[in-house]
């Protein structure tokens, strides 16, 4: 059996339980994992059924043009829709955005035009007045507008939320979704209330977004909006796609809790998910204190954790963005009182380097002159030495002199530590406040990393 092209894996995507990091929650919690469609997002079907409607429509003609303001997902899913129905795809992007987003929707067949970032939208260079040009300029094209174009929620109604009824039998009680456009949850959650009003649909937005404060109060107070590190959700307007009556709650989650969630669920439950997928799960456990024993709850998952390579799933990025707490240099050696650094200098002879070695039960020490390093010796480098020519246990040290080791800052993470350490490089030295030398090993950072 044979699928007529790639299109037809769109959908159907599997329902996955969690199982650690909900484990203190009462009830059942269910991952819908949509990075399985083929552009590895749940864009996919939006993009698929946009197109359709607009061909049912006559909005788009044979080898038409598709145009769209998106660096993402819808991108990918318009790019391989057009790729297999024969359309040309021009997308607007921000130079905000990653260059690979912009090669990944490239390298299936789509133009993308680089806009700056920081013009206003009504400004003619920006990415939005650039795509909507184009569709006044390029002959028989069509001007996507995600945002409010009903088909988007559509898709979702017709099939995320008929998937998810049957997939759960029907025992769904809660749909936890971080919306943007809105396309997801309300085509979803309207889906799932006419089953079942009962169904509980709880909305997760951003702060930097006016989503939360206008279904609270319906106020579009943009002082609610400001630039935030979230992606794929939160919005500075309330698109179209919206209809609040099928939202229960919103809840805002951080930039910080959502990354440090999503790299959770990559590392705990072995989804490797996407941004939004880790602040869908924490805005769920914000609400915790609301689920009972017998509930189902189904949470989004929008995409794939391959697109925030360079983002959440870096620690230098993390850390950056003081999004992680790493151990440090300083962390290493704060658990050794008062211990200094075993050191020697050049004029002692190898044989009182091997008794050091020996007496403190150390494989390297710095050789200091006039209170700076000029070199060290190691365990590894003294045995081969040794073996080669035993006499040279009466030489001076500065003439088995191997390389200093590196000098680093004091708070260097323990993760960058481990990329000093080579062959020839058992150890890495800082000095703390006071100018004191601390040493660390090859042996200390593995024992730190294993704990
Ligand atoms: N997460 C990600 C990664 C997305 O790409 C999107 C779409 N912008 C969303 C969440 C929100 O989905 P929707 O636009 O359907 O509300």
């Amino acid at each position: 059996m044979w699928l007529n092209s790639i299109l037809d894996t769109i959908g159907n995507t599997p329902l996955i339980k969690l199982n650690k990091i909900t484990k203190d929650l009462p009830c059942t919690v269910l991952a819908k994992v949509e990075y399985f469609n083929p552009g590895n997002s749940i864009k996919d079907r939006m993009a698929v059924k946009m197109l359709e409607v607009a061909e049912q429509e006559g909005k788009i003609k044979p080898g038409g043009t598709i145009i769209e303001g998106t660096s993402g997902n819808t991108g990918m899913g318009l790019a391989l829709a057009a790729c297999v129905k024969g359309y040309k795809c021009i997308f607007t992007t921000t130079d905000k955005q990653s260059k690979e987003k912009a090669d990944i929707l490239k390298a299936v067949g789509a133009e993308v035009i680089v806009c700056p970032t920081n013009v206003e939208p009504e400004d003619p260079r920006s990415y939005y007045s650039v795509s909507k040009r184009l569709a006044t300029e390029v002959p028989n094209s069509w001007y996507v507008n995600q945002y409010d174009n009903l088909a988007n929620r559509l898709a979702h109604y017709e099939q995320t939320g008929p998937e998810i009824w049957e997939q759960t039998e029907g025992k769904i009680t809660h749909l936890v979704v971080a919306t943007g456009t809105g396309g997801t949850i309300i085509g979803t959650g309207k889906y799932l209330k006419e089953k079942n009003p009962n169904i509980k649909v709880w909305a997760i937005d951003s702060y930097g977004s006016l989503l939360k404060k206008y279904f609270d109060t319906g106020e579009l107070d943009n002082k609610e909006v400001y630039p935030y590190i979230s992606e794929g959700f939160g919005e500075d307007f309330v698109p179209a796609n919206y209809d609040m009556q099928y939202i229960d709650l919103f809840e805002k989650v951080t930039d910080k809790d959502g990354a440090v969630m999503a790299r959770r669920i990559a590392k705990e439950e072995g989804m490797f998910c996407g941004y939004s997928a880790g602040s869908c799960l924490q805005g769920l456990m914000q609400l915790k204190n609301q689920l009972k024993k017998d509930d189902v709850v189904v949470c989004i998952f929008h995409d794939h954790g391959s697109r925030y390579v360079a983002k959440i799933y870096n620690d230098q990025w993390m850390m950056e963005r003081g999004f992680l707490e790493m151990k440090t240099f300083k962390d290493l050696i704060s658990g050794r009182g008062t211990q200094k650094v075993i050191t020697i200098t050049p004029e002692q002879t190898v044989s009182e380097a091997i008794d050091l070695m020996k007496q403190y039960d150390v494989e390297n020490i710095p050789v200091m002159k006039d209170g700076e390093m000029i070199g060290a010796v190691s365990e590894s480098g003294l045995f081969n030495k040794i073996l080669n020519n035993n006499s040279i246990k009466t030489e001076t040290v500065a003439s088995v002199l191997e390389k200093s080791y590196p000098e680093v800052a004091f708070d260097t993470p323990v993760e960058r530590l481990s990329t000093f350490i080579t062959k020839e490089n058992g150890a890495v030295l800082s000095r703390d406040e006071s100018g004191t030398f601390h040493i660390i090993t090859k042996y200390d950072i593995i024992q730190s990393l294993a704990r």
